[in-house]
């Protein structure tokens, strides 16, 4: 099986604690993506709210920065520039690994941050993470307005730049003030479905509808406080409810791998396996599995890039 994932946390991990890329036990390593017949990961590197300014840029240019040494001299993780780089890393049986930013205090306050992200192959910036920060206020901050002028700028210069908005973790009015502004497809990298399980951090379903009539993508996350329960059958009903709105050419997985706590026994991205011998079992089609767990990603970055 193919796998494309819109989100995981594993650079943060990785940076904080020194694990190996490689091989280690954490959620994600290299040993354990590799055994899918071609995989696409989007690695995040995330912002905590503690910090903002001047420390949130340079922890987030270090981390990026660990991410291009560790490809320079890892033959196993090629990191996606263009569209290209898909087939060279698929045929090669290497991680096609995409680059992304989860939280806007990363620019720090200054869209020429976006030119540097830009030159160093990030490719979807989360525009917050649950609190506020200079381009807007994340879904668990006291805050309910929308985007800042600084933000609805960002927004306007990442399109320009071709840098993915990813609406995840972002409150209700700077949703559709992303909406408003963007021109093109926007994404929510790691989010559920509200009416299946009412949680801030997850899509009602006119976002989700609003993201899909733009060709966007959703990626389905792993996180239990979204998903309500945590065990395939709940994780289902969220993607059988959005397959209902008309999700199938919208859905990915984003599952937030070393963002959040899994079962023991679901390990960590080995458990893509299981979960799609699950969804077999419940009568799910090989090809719209195929669009889910790789297919749709896989169209929209090519399109994209
Ligand atoms: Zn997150």
């Amino acid at each position: 099986m193919q796998f494309f994932d819109l989100h995981c946390d594993t650079l943060y991990e990785i940076a904080k604690d020194g694990h190996s890329l490689s091989k280690n036990n954490l959620h994600v390593d290299l040993e354990r993506g590799l055994e899918f017949e071609c995989w696409a990961q989007a690695f995040a590197v995330w912002m905590p709210d503690s910090i903002r300014g001047e420390e949130a840029k340079q922890q987030c240019l270090r981390i990026i920065k660990m991410a291009h040494m560790e490809a320079d001299r890892n033959s196993k993780f090629h990191i996606i520039k263009n569209k290209n780089d898909f087939d060279i890393a698929f045929q090669n049986r290497t991680c096609a690994a995409i680059l992304a930013v989860e939280g806007g205090s990363a620019l720090a306050g200054s869209l020429e941050t976006l030119e540097t992200l830009k030159e160093l192959d990030v490719k979807i910036i989360t525009l917050t993470w649950n609190g506020s920060n200079e381009l807007g206020h994340g879904c668990l901050s006291d805050c309910d307005e929308g985007l800042t002028d600084f933000g609805k700028n960002a927004v306007n210069k990442m399109e320009a730049l071709d840098i993915i908005p990813d609406v995840s973790h972002l409150n209700q009015a700077g949703f559709w003030d992303v909406m408003d502004i963007a021109s093109g497809p926007v994404i929510a990298s790691h989010s559920v479905s509200a009416a299946i399980w009412n949680h801030k951090r997850n899509l009602t379903d006119s976002q989700f509808e609003a993201i899909r009539d733009r060709c966007g993508l959703v990626g389905l996350n792993l996180c239990g406080e979204h998903l309500g329960k945590q065990d395939f059958e709940t994780f289902e009903r969220h993607l059988y409810h959005f397959l209902s709105l008309g999700g199938e050419k919208t859905l990915g997985f984003g599952c937030d791998f070393d963002g959040t706590e899994l079962p023991a026994e679901w390990g960590g991205i080995q458990v893509m396996h299981r979960l799609y011998e699950y969804l077999q079992s419940k009568n799910y089609d090989n090809y719209l599995l195929y669009r889910i767990f790789f297919g749709n990603c896989y169209d929209f970055f090519l399109s994209f890039l």
